[in-house]
């Protein structure tokens, strides 16, 4: 037997986020989808909503909205986001929880700020990644998971300065129990100052790091990224390196995201992602003729 070399991914490059205004006027981040920048296989889309303050009674959120053809992950960190669906899914989605919902053959979904929180108004943060399907599994029925932050497993080294919680996939020898379409890995990592953290990553996944806050060193040149910038890595190697820098002021909070790209043509309109135009038509004639259901309770 020979000793396998683990071999340090480098950085592709690095993307600025644009910001956007959402559904009823929430700001967000957003890293991609954007004219030079449409996907990153299999993800279409990462939102950062917040954080941000909102007053009593001006919450804001998206009303009731189709999708088909892939996957949305959402995952809060501040505030209480109430979901609906047209499966007849109901949540409440509070600091830390997650929802990974598979829209597949097609699911109207309502995503607005929770009754008691609009009113008491309070901090918003969240982020929603959007997840693409496989044209075989692109018209499956759909899927909803909901993880309470409880239930997300969490790990960290044993000096205590990377902590971890495991999303999707593995890290640190904790697992996560979500059921994912293809192999992903959705990791939000914390990072002291003065810490390294190595996170292996299989050579066939394209996988990326989006900064939620400080600033890091990336990939084998210890490229710096801050705040709202994403950082792609090239498929080389099987592990990946992040730092805090010993004289960082502040943590690096970021979420390390890596899939199996589909190599499968992306035909994108709105809230519905196949692989031809003509299966654009028939999903917006899908949810004109209310075959994608509504919310009605
Ligand atoms: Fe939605």
């Amino acid at each position: 037997m020979t000793a396998q070399i683990q071999t340090m991914r480098t950085v592709a490059g690095i993307i600025n986020s644009i910001q956007t205004l959402e559904g009823e006027g929430m700001l967000v981040r957003r890293p991609f989808p954007k004219s030079t920048f449409t996907d990153f296989d299999p993800f279409l889309l990462l939102d950062e909503f917040g954080p941000v303050n909102v007053e009593p009674g001006k919450a804001k959120g998206t009303p009731d909205h189709p999708h088909r053809g892939f996957e949305t992950v959402s995952y809060i960190l501040e505030g209480c986001v109430e979901h609906k669906d047209s499966q007849g899914n109901t949540g409440k989605l509070r600091t830390g929880d997650v929802q990974w919902m598979t829209a597949g053959a097609g699911v109207v979904h309502s995503e607005m700020p929770e009754t008691e929180f609009a009113r008491t108004g309070g901090r918003i943060h969240g982020l929603q990644l959007w997840v693409n399907l496989p044209s075989q599994d692109k018209m499956m029925k759909p899927r909803y998971q909901e993880i309470p932050s409880a239930k997300i497993p969490t790990a960290q080294t044993e000096d205590g300065l990377v902590k971890v919680k495991v999303i999707a996939g593995e890290a640190l020898g904790a697992i996560s129990s979500i059921q994912t379409q293809t192999p992903i890995m959705y990791l939000h990592f914390t990072l002291q100052p003065g810490a390294i953290a190595v996170q292996p990553v299989p050579k066939e996944y394209n996988a990326f790091i989006y900064v939620l806050d400080g600033e890091g060193l990336f990939g084998t040149e210890k490229e710096l990224a801050g705040d709202g910038q994403m950082v792609l890595f090239a498929q080389d190697g099987e592990e990946i390196a992040i730092a805090n820098s010993a004289n960082a002021l502040s943590p690096l909070d970021f979420l390390l995201i890596a899939g199996v790209p589909l190599k499968e043509p992306v035909v994108r309109y709105g809230p519905f992602v196949m692989n031809t135009e003509a299966e654009i038509i028939q999903a917006i004639a899908d949810y004109r003729n209310g075959r994608m259901g509504s919310i009605d309770f």
